[in-house]
């Protein structure tokens, strides 16, 4: 043996699998709902923003994302010092592994949460556990009875991707109150500006008075900024000092943080963007269970669709409707080969969908 060997875990990791776009000696218009970014688009504001910044490209940009997060704690009402800005809310969830567990430790999520966890927690040599799920959605005792005195971190999405369900305000508590105050609890709200539940909170007021719970968020969902690549996070004093110790020196680009500025300054275009996908939501699940379609409760942009006729019939309908050129996602990387994964586009792009799949459901 010699070359060079990586450490424990790396060669475990399954690569993440993206959405689909199309594929490239295909050049009809394409219908991407793969990848659960927003229907309407950026913000205007946003891309002039991000136009004008390319223009400073040749300076590096601010290290520490100081006018950003002041936007961000303006408009959340949060502590800008306990806020930090990543290349894309993944490499926050991907530098707490790295941060706060070691060889050993463990890593505990739900059974159907986010496909980034595994990858973040082998990354650091830590060991994903899952706590099994009810009806794909997470089941608070589950998790705590999956707690060991290895554990040392645990990752909540809410609302989670892919199966569009939530967990409670007051469930989420009883997960931080029944876990052991050394353990990291990671709220991941990349979706909470689609929620509109009273009984749904993002997490920030867990992580007020704490340390040992943070709250990540993203631009890449309702601002639509996902090719830009940036996320935020609101922790603890601790967290965020110990975090910017391990972070790029520059790990958010100027042309991000310009744009991610601007978006938060045009709330009238998030507005749209929600009352899209609340019009849409209710119709789009309605219509596909009219179909016979199993189609799980989401209040999110995307929905968990089941195939009554398992994974061969979930399977011919992705191809059936990629041969249409419209993209959905299919669920085998997270256990689910019955289902898919589609998220709410445009007027037009939900008609096609849902001709598309009518003929389908069909003939089939
Ligand atoms: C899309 C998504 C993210 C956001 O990823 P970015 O790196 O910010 O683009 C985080 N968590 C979940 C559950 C997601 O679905």
């Amino acid at each position: 043996m010699t070359a060079p060997t990586p450490r424990e875990g790396i060669l475990d990791i399954k690569p993440y699998v993206p959405g689909k776009s199309g594929d490239d000696d295909d050049t009809r218009p394409v219908i991407k709902l793969s990848s659960n970014e927003s229907a309407l688009g950026p913000s205007r504001h946003a891309i002039e923003a991000a136009k004008a910044a390319a223009e400073t490209m040749v300076r590096y940009p601010d290290g520490s994302s100081t006018e950003l997060r002041e936007a961000i704690g303006k408009r959340w009402d949060l502590d800008p010092d306990r806020i930090i800005c990543g290349c894309g809310s993944d490499e926050l969830l991907e530098s707490l592994p790295q941060v706060y567990t070691t060889v050993g430790d463990e890593v505990l999520y739900s059974q159907y949460g986010f496909a980034v966890y595994p990858i973040a927690t082998r990354a650091a040599g830590a060991t994903p556990v899952t706590a099994p799920e009810g009806d794909y959605r997470t089941d608070v005792d589950a998790m705590l009875a999956a707690v060991t005195e290895r554990t040392k971190l645990v990752f909540l999405a809410n609302p989670n991707n892919p199966t569009g369900s939530y967990t409670p305000a007051d469930e989420v508590r009883r997960l931080r109150d029944g876990l052991p105050g050394h353990v990291l609890l990671v709220i991941d709200s990349a979706y909470a500006e689609f929620v509109s539940r009273d009984d749904y909170s993002d997490g920030a007021e867990l992580v007020h008075d704490s340390d040992n719970t943070v709250m990540t968020r993203t631009f890449s969902k309702i601002y639509s900024l996902a090719g830009l690549r940036i996320g935020w996070l609101y922790g603890p004093a601790n967290v965020i000092d110990a975090m910017n110790r391990v972070r790029a020196p520059f790990n958010v680009n100027s042309i991000a943080l310009a744009a991610a500025t601007a978006a938060i300054a045009d709330e009238d275009h998030v507005v749209r963007a929600r009352e899209h996908n609340d019009g849409w939501l209710p119709r789009l699940t309605q219509s596909l269970r009219g179909m016979g379609l199993i189609v799980h409760d989401s209040v999110v942009n995307f929905l968990l669709v089941r195939f009554p006729g398992g994974a061969d019939q979930a399977q011919a309908a992705e191809r059936y409707l990629a041969e249409r050129r419209i993209f959905v996602r299919n669920l085998n990387a997270y256990g689910i080969p019955d289902g898919l994964r589609i998220n709410i586009g445009l007027d037009h792009e939900m008609a096609a969908l849902t001709d598309a799949l009518g003929a389908f459901m069909e003939q089939s």
